[in-house]
């Protein structure tokens, strides 16, 4: 089958990969659409040691077994896959098990491929309402979700978003659904058409410090955290969603003067992402701004490495 790989630090289209074989517990899924992020291209700089197929945003179709409760329906995956017996996963910490894979990312075979395996327990069905394009944001919805799995926001918090690609316009979107009273920091004003609704945009630099009682870094630039400290006001919050190389230029002090709390934020719920998406009330597909076949893969990541771009989709079915 086809797919994207990642190997001996070169990524290339490969033809010849072997068909996913999983164990009973796991079910093969037919790709549909796959969605591009931040962590697959630095992965294809090399930067987190990983050798496979990348990706791990997806919508898919249950393959087999052919007799298994979900055979031909609809799904995405969580993509963390403990081994559910040590002691992190007894904790009740299962995306935190050392023996851990990871779609795409850590010991298992992505999804910008024609097919993966994933354990039948890491999927939810996608209700027939909810298309494809919107499914496909799943995932990295899910991590936005998260970070209120971790900590509710409270409805008289001032929230900053610092970023406007892919993550953070995401948690915009989700924010004003939900309420937030949000601001959003980036570089590109023109993308606030694409939010459904319009909180204050500023350029980096450019909100009022210590005026925020919560600052999301989802920039995945070394200055983001630094920009995100600058806003909070005394015992602020601040959440980290993205994994960059360096954090530039903050002062760390700030942290202990303020007592700023810091919070790393990874991957959430991906049942009530689903949930989400059915309500309809931002449409995430919004955001996709180039959609190339997998045979096409390698110019979907030049695309995506483009800042112009926002999210960049690989459709298997090319
Ligand atoms: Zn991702
Ligand atoms: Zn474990």
């Amino acid at each position: 089958m086809k797919g994207l790989l990642f190997q001996q630090g070169r990524l290339r289209l490969a033809r010849d990969l072997p068909e996913p074989s999983p164990p009973a517990d796991e079910v093969v899924v037919h790709v549909r659409l796959a969605g591009v992020c931040a962590t697959d291209l630095e992965i294809a700089k090399g930067y987190m040691g990983f050798e496979g197929v990348l990706g791990h945003e997806f919508v898919g179709t249950v393959e087999a077994p052919e007799r298994g409760a979900l055979h031909g329906s609809r799904v995405v995956g969580g993509i963390n896959c403990p081994c559910g017996v040590c002691e992190r996963c007894r904790e009740g910490m299962p995306f935190h098990c050392p023996a851990r894979t990871v779609l795409g990312i850590l010991g298992r075979q992505g999804a910008f491929a024609e097919r993966i395996a994933l354990p039948a327990a890491n999927l939810v069905r996608v209700p027939d309402g909810v298309p494809d394009e919107e499914a496909v944001f799943a995932e990295p919805l899910a991590a936005v979700l998260r970070m209120e799995e971790q900590n509710p926001f409270a409805p008289r918090d001032r929230v900053a978003v610092v970023g406007d690609g892919r993550l953070g316009l995401l948690a915009a979107g989700v924010g004003l659904v939900k309420g937030w009273r949000l601001a959003l920091v980036g570089k590109h004003p023109e993308r606030l058409d694409l939010l459904p609704g319009r909180p204050p945009f500023f350029p980096p630099g450019g909100a009022p410090a210590s005026s925020f009682d919560i600052a999301v870094d989802c920039s995945g630039s070394p200055g983001g955290f630094a920009e995100a400290l600058r806003l909070l006001k005394p015992q602020g919050r601040l959440v980290l969603k993205t994994t960059v190389a360096l954090r530039e230029g903050a002062d760390l002090n700030r942290i202990v003067i303020d007592e700023i709390r810091v919070i790393g934020s990874r991957c959430g719920p991906m049942d009530q992402a689903v949930a989400f998406l059915a309500e309809g009330r931002f449409k995430p597909s919004v955001l996709t701004t180039a959609r190339f076949p997998l045979s096409k893969g390698l110019d979907a990541f030049s695309a995506a490495q483009n800042p112009g771009q926002i999210k960049v989709l690989l459709d298997t079915a090319g």
